[in-house]
């Protein structure tokens, strides 16, 4: 894999595609600024080895035009801050005004270009668009893993101007290495633990773990999708009736390939889809008509905690109840603070893809993983095992 530390920066206009898609405040400050610091590593490299650092990124979702509220002059702020150096900022991405900040730049120094996504060439991955993007580099990084699922100009079409100079940068880098840990060469038993509300969003992820596992706990809503194929009475609970039959072809893909699937045996039922819901405690297969199952029971969670702590490799994603509400919360708690546990004894533990990273960090869990995904779709796609444009194209032109 050819990262940043390959290419020769002394003097270079580095282009760099990052993802600052970070939430901002009612007044426009960056409310969360945790991309900008996974992101510091890379920066500091081209700065120290005497690079000159030109900042692409998105920021929310505008309609290819330029709107003040997903402008990243903030951000710009808030990177001088954590650089510890001044950051320029330029309202233009391509154009006159952009050529003259960049030619501008002194090695060591670093610009943030406006949102890539105010100009339609962006999403629509226009060639014409990209080789502008083109001219305010010598040697092109992409560090953005958050929309390495996107073939859009700044984080792919682009590479094709930098043949044999361009590479990825650190977080890129991290995001590969360590998924790689879990799907390529992981230490025996693997387990994944995949939750959430749906089966059918899942597929993909399941059917490939097959192949990459020994065992999968299923939890979460779409466990009622399983336990209904199987017969089972799930009363109001979260069921996809559509996909009965993917969930019992699921369950014959695991045996045929010896993979064990663990999934709950009871639930904490609720009377309603409420955080002050009554609640009670039941067979999973056993559910009343009008309840619904919204958290993993004690007994579900006593035989996961006994599957973790026999594993050495773990994916998670996705919770294992709605665990926004505390009493439902439980279960994706106890199996988080189950990994952590494991982890300090020498478990490799991946969280990847959205809710099951939010909840890790709703815990105060996140430090205690050995590795949490920054790419939500990104990192869902990379499980399924499709190509991400971003990084193919590195991989193509990287040389
Ligand atoms: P996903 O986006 O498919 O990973 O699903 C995440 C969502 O699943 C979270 O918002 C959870 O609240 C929800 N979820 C987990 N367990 C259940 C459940 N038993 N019933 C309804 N929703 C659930």
């Amino acid at each position: 894999m050819k990262t940043i530390e390959d290419l020769s920066l002394s003097s270079q206009r580095v282009l760099i595609r990052v993802d600052f898609n970070v939430p901002l405040n009612e007044d426009g400050t960056v409310a969360n600024d945790k991309r900008i610091l996974a992101t510091l590593p890379t920066l500091k490299y081209i700065v120290k080895n005497g690079g000159k650092a030109v900042i692409l990124s998105h920021l929310g979702r505008p309609t290819a035009a330029p709107e003040v509220k997903y402008s990243l002059r903030p951000v710009a702020e808030a990177l001088a801050m954590r650089m510890g150096q001044p950051v320029a900022f330029c309202e233009e991405t391509i154009g006159p005004k952009a050529d003259a900040a960049v030619a501008s730049l002194a090695p060591g120094e670093v610009l943030l270009l406006e949102n890539v996504r105010f100009y339609p060439g962006e999403e629509s991955g226009e060639e014409s668009f990209a080789a502008e993007l083109a001219k305010h580099g010598d040697c092109y990084v992409n560090d953005a893993f958050g929309t390495a699922h996107r073939a859009h100009a700044s984080t792919t079409v682009v590479a094709k101007h930098f043949p044999g100079k361009c590479a990825f940068g650190y977080v890129m880098a991290a995001e590969i290495e360590n998924v790689d840990r879990v799907l390529v060469s992981s230490k025996k038993p693997a387990l994944a633990i995949v939750g959430g509300s749906k089966v059918s969003s899942k597929i993909d992820i399941l059917q490939r773990l097959m192949d990459r596992v020994d065992e999968i706990i299923i939890g979460g809503g779409m466990s009622f999708t399983f336990i209904k194929a199987q017969g089972g009475e799930v009363g109001q609970s979260i069921c996809e009736l559509d996909h009965l039959q993917t969930a019992l072809d699921i369950l014959a893909l695991a045996k045929a390939k010896n993979v064990a699937i663990h999934l709950p045996t009871d639930v904490i039922a609720a009377d309603d889809f409420a955080p002050n819901a009554n609640t009670q405690i039941c067979p999973i297969h056993a559910i009343s008509a009008d309840w619904q199952g919204l958290d993993a029971g004690p007994e579900s969670l006593e035989a996961f905690k006994k599957v973790v702590a026999g594993a050495k490799t773990l994916l998670w994603n996705g919770p294992l109840g709605v665990f926004e509400m505390e009493a439902f919360a439980g279960g994706t708690k106890e199996v988080g603070l189950a990994i952590a546990e494991a982890t300090e004894k020498g478990l490799f533990s991946l969280v990847g893809g959205g809710d099951s990273v939010s909840a890790v960090e709703q815990f105060g869990l996140a430090d205690r993983m050995s590795y949490i995904s920054t790419g939500g779709g990104a990192m869902l796609e990379y499980l399924e095992g499709k190509t991400l444009p971003g990084i193919q194209a590195i991989l193509d032109y990287a040389g």
